[in-house]
């Protein structure tokens, strides 16, 4: 008998090789994008026909390939970022097999421009099924350009077993953000049939986010920070609230890489507990740094599920995290399981009363001299107040239950604000309801707890929340001046002021922009302004504007009432009257989003009775 094993020719042998590595369209797309990043591109584009079955191609503008490389790069094995075994170890490129470029043009006809900075013409090759059909020199810029046709041609078993277009375009789309969202430094756009689905500039993890899953995303985002030896994490979960029935958002990445962990999503899971119904799930964008040392991303070709050395600790830190952030941000006990998770952009406005606060009052005004008066506010300033305040019930029923220190706020409920200081105990500042402390803090007591608001932090939330109802709904008080003002202002602040101009019209200011001689001219300005502040106002607002916020798709509307709120909200270190103290209290609480400041710090902090005995203990 002769011998019968032989060795299979090179084109066999990478046939079975695609098998592995290339699944379906996506898998081309993901490897096609990661050797663009391993080039060092900053701008990636993708263009995808027919789900990927026609056309894939990425062009990068990275390091290019010379000649030789450009032919040697579709051989099996050959790769330019490991040497040798021991470079496993300490991997900083996405790839490292050498065995994309050969799988994909075994099964597909593929054409590769390329040229490198230092050389004068670049390369073209052309093959198809791991046959060369053509190389040649070509004019083309720096960077590489791969164009993958007609997948699976010569398989035409994989071929049908392939979904319909729209099927495969999502998981284009699942790879492409997957990608795009762990490297936010680099620009990528990506278009399918002609039209453009995603063009996303170079910018912050947050700001990638929010540009890939919307807008509505960013106010349900709540950081993570952990710095430990073993891992560093970073990133955001979603807030309980926003908790998906699907799958929704989950992503990890450890060192840059998207990775699937069963365990570590069972760890945010766990840190979710008692926040969420159990069949929901939580939502997050996590970012794991460990040593290149301790993770084993070999164990699966397509190197989506990775091994880390010391995986339990690594549980036990992203909880704490987790749990830790949730709780931090005021997030924690908000258990509305009925919420309608569509009711998210940012309040309903039409629906809600202005809510003016009143803290310029007549400083003649003794709290002490009409004590009538005291047990039911009655001022034009809790008027407002009446029919917004809501839910001070369930705050305190919170702060009475056994589970947490955080009370965080749904307003669902209705009840009459005399309510809220009918208390029989007015123990705090000598029968006073609130008193003010360092100038800074309001102490309050309700029903069965102890409130500290930070008074700088509320009045912002209650001008944010009216500026955005005022410039929703269009409602609008404004007081003629006698006399215009003229303000000076530099060009890149004429500039945001152009962008933002109808928004401050809107909300009660007139103002004639002079642009050639740097100059507004205000003539109206919101009733809750005085003249003397106009400069100070608009000055501070636009000094604090970044003009990078305007740029990324923010509205225009938020960011202005964000600015403006805090440019003109009481500062920490101002004395407040009585009747101001108990109006920015009651206008507080009337807000949709009392716990936050507009820039999400916590506005007031609680300690529920039973806390408090059991400090004593
Ligand atoms: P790997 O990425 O594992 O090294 P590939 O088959 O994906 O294997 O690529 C083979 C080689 O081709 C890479 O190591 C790299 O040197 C080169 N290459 C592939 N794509 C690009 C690109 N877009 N720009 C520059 N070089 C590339
Ligand atoms: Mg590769």
């Amino acid at each position: 008998m002769t011998d019968i094993i032989q060795l299979l020719p090179d084109h066999v042998a990478n046939q079975i090789a695609a098998g592995e590595v290339v699944q379906r369209p996506a898998s081309v797309v993901k490897e096609l994008l990661e050797n663009a990043i391993d080039a060092g591109a900053t701008e990636i584009k993708l263009i995808v026909k027919d789900g990927g079955k026609t056309l894939i191609q990425v062009v990068d503008n990275g390091l290019g390939m010379s000649q030789t490389d450009a032919r040697l790069a579709f051989e099996r094995h050959a790769t330019s970022k490991i040497k040798s075994a021991e470079d496993l170890f300490q991997l900083h490129t996405k790839g490292f097999r050498g065995e994309a470029l050969a799988s994909i043009a075994a099964i597909a006809h593929v054409d590769l421009q390329s040229k490198r900075e230092v050389d004068e013409v670049g390369s073209q090759l052309k093959i198809e099924g791991s046959t060369v059909v053509s190389q040649e020199i070509a004019v083309t810029p720096k960077g590489t350009s791969i164009a993958v046709k007609n997948l699976f041609f010569n398989i035409p078993a994989r071929r049908n077993f392939l979904k319909s277009n729209q099927i495969e375009l999502k998981h284009i789309t699942d790879e492409f953000h997957r990608v795009a969202l762990i490297h936010s430094n680099i620009a990528f756009s990506y278009y399918h049939n002609g039209s453009e689905l995603f063009n996303l500039p170079q910018e912050n993890f947050r700001q990638r986010i929010v540009h890939i899953f919307g807008t509505k995303m960013n106010e349900r985002l709540v950081p993570v920070k952990e710095d430990t030896e073993v891992v560093k994490i970073e990133g955001f979960v979603i807030k309980p609230e926003y908790a998906k029935k699907s799958r929704g958002e989950q992503f990890f990445f450890a060192n840059q890489r998207f990775i699937k962990s069963p365990y570590l999503h069972h760890s945010i899971s766990a840190a979710y507990e008692g926040l969420m119904r159990s069949e929901l799930q939580p939502g997050y964008f996590l970012q794991l740094t460990v040593d290149t040392g301790s993770i084993d991303i070999n164990i699966h070709p397509t190197k989506t599920e990775v091994k880390f050395d010391d995986e339990q600790t690594l549980y036990a830190i992203l909880r704490s995290a987790v749990k830790h952030s949730l709780g931090q941000f005021n997030v924690a006990p908000v258990l509305d399981f009925e919420r309608d998770g569509n009711l998210d952009t940012p309040y309903k406005f039409q629906q809600k009363q202005a809510v003016f606060p009143k803290v310029s009052v007549d400083p003649t005004f003794n709290p002490f001299s009409d004590t009538s008066s005291k047990a039911s506010p009655r001022s034009t300033s809790f008027k407002s107040a009446t029919t917004t305040s809501k839910g001070w019930e369930d705050l305190f029923e919170v702060a009475k239950g056994e589970s947490s220190s955080f009370s965080s706020v749904q307003f669902e409920s209705s009840l009459p604000e005399t309510q809220l200081f009918e208390s029989e105990d007015k123990e705090i500042g000598g029968g006073a309801i609130t008193f003010q402390l360092k100038n800074k803090f309001i102490v309050t007591r309700i029903k069965s707890a102890l409130v500290v608001i930070n008074q700088n932090r509320a009045h912002e939330r209650v001008l944010y929340e009216n500026f955005l109802t005022t410039l929703t709904n269009g409602k609008v008080v404004s007081q003629e001046l006698l006399f215009p003002v003229s303000l000076q202002f530099t060009d890149p602040e004429m500039l945001i002021f152009s962008e933002i101009i109808d928004n401050l019209s809107a909300i009660g200011f007139k103002i004639e922009q002079k642009i050639r001689e740097k100059e507004l001219v205000v003539s109206a300005i919101p009733s809750l302004l005085t003249e003397a502040n106009i400069g100070t106002v608009l000055g501070t607002m636009i000094k604090d504007f970044d003009s990078k916020e305007l740029k990324t798709n923010f509205s225009n509307i938020e960011l202005t009432a964000k600015h403006l709120a805090k440019s003109m909200a009481i500062k920490n270190g101002q004395a407040l009257e009585q009747e101001a103290q108990e109006a920015l209290v009651n206008n507080l609480f009337g807000c949709e989003e009392p716990q936050l400041s507009p820039f999400k710090k916590r506005t007031y902090i609680t300690m529920a009775d039973n806390e408090l005995e059991n400090r004593f203990n």
